[in-house]
């Protein structure tokens, strides 16, 4: 029953600072307020309830990043987030190749109920294994955002935001070079002190990555 579509709608708390108790305010990397940035990104890390890690980022930072990034990563992960994808719409989708070829342009969704049922649809399941977010003791929420809203987007190639589960974000680990890992362990050590509570292991970027 999947539903095509994009939708602009107010930030959800989920996707709020927890440490601020407010929508984010400005990029972790440069500072700048992200209401001056075309689109960001925000990235959390749950662990039950809890938020353990949290970030908003700004558009050019997060360019900048990607490109730190090895190609080989970047490769590796949007071709492994693009199969698995593929294998979930083929379950849900009755003629999902039918839908592929059909649409060519995304429906904007205006109805503020009908958008929070796309948004819910991209937040409640891991976008790489299907599993409810409800049954998952650790995973990770990205989305991305323009102004102060939401951008909840659905086509049949990919959605945003999105939510990955503890157990496929191990599965990445082995996809992710040596050299991304020593580039994320960077951004960690320059923006987070000390060694975190949790293992906020490399696999985490890899939504940022493509
Ligand atoms: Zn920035
Ligand atoms: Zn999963």
């Amino acid at each position: 029953m999947s539903v095509f579509g994009i939708f602009f709608g107010p930030i959800p708390e989920i996707f709020w600072s927890v440490y601020s108790g407010q929508p984010f305010f400005e990029c972790i990397e440069c500072c700048v307020p992200l209401i001056e940035s075309n689109t960001f990104v925000i990235q959390k890390k749950f662990v039950g309830d809890e938020a353990v890690f949290e970030m908003a980022m700004c558009e050019r930072c997060r360019e900048k990043m990607v490109t730190e990034y090895s190609e080989e990563t970047r490769q590796n992960i949007s071709r492994y987030i693009r199969e698995q994808f593929d294998k979930l719409s083929a379950e849900h989708t009755e003629g999902s190749e039918a839908a592929l070829t059909q649409i060519t342009e995304l429906r904007q969704i205006e109805d503020p109920e009908e958008g929070a049922a796309l948004l819910e649809q991209c937040i409640e399941y891991c976008i790489v294994c299907g599993a409810k977010r409800a049954d998952c003791h650790r995973y990770s929420l990205t989305g991305l955002c323009r102004d102060e809203e939401i951008v909840a987007q659905v086509t049949p190639i990919g959605r945003t935001p999105l939510m990955v589960c503890d157990k496929c974000e191990s599965g990445m680990s082995d996809l992710v070079s040596q050299q991304t890992r020593d580039s994320w362990d960077r951004f960690m050590a320059r923006h987070f002190d000390g060694p975190p509570g949790v293992e906020i292991d490399s696999p985490t970027t890899y939504p940022i990555a493509f």
